[in-house]
């Protein structure tokens, strides 16, 4: 999709502090950091949101939660804990429709969230 944000800054159009990347997967700062750690970690392909995923997205869905434990792993997260949050259309706070993984960690973080 030619406007979506994320994919633009999948594709170094927008710049963004991007802290890992391969042929599938994106990952980089959130722009409203409100905690120590809080990553988005994308596919490179746009899926709008979890209701659109389908047995064909396995994989990708797999290497993006798998790439968020990794990171939290470098960060030294692991241990102490972190969230890992899919916001699903916008009573849930999705803002940009391209799905992406929130990595948020570093402080306590309040159960439920709001
Ligand atoms: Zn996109």
């Amino acid at each position: 999709m030619a406007d979506c944000l994320f994919c633009k800054i999948a594709n170094h159009e927008v710049p963004a502090s991007i802290v890992y990347e391969d042929d599938s997967v994106v990952a980089f700062n959130d722009i409203n950091t409100e905690a120590t750690t809080h990553i988005l970690v994308i596919q490179r392909q746009n899926i709008a949101t979890l209701n659109d995923i389908k047995p064909c997205h396995d994989q990708i869905v797999g290497e993006v939660v798998r790439r968020a434990a990794a990171i939290a792993a470098e960060r030294k997260i692991s241990a102490g804990g972190y969230r890992v949050v899919f916001n699903t259309n916008r009573e849930a706070g999705q803002s940009v429709f391209h799905i992406h993984l929130h990595l948020i960690g570093g402080r306590s973080l309040g159960w439920p969230p709001g």
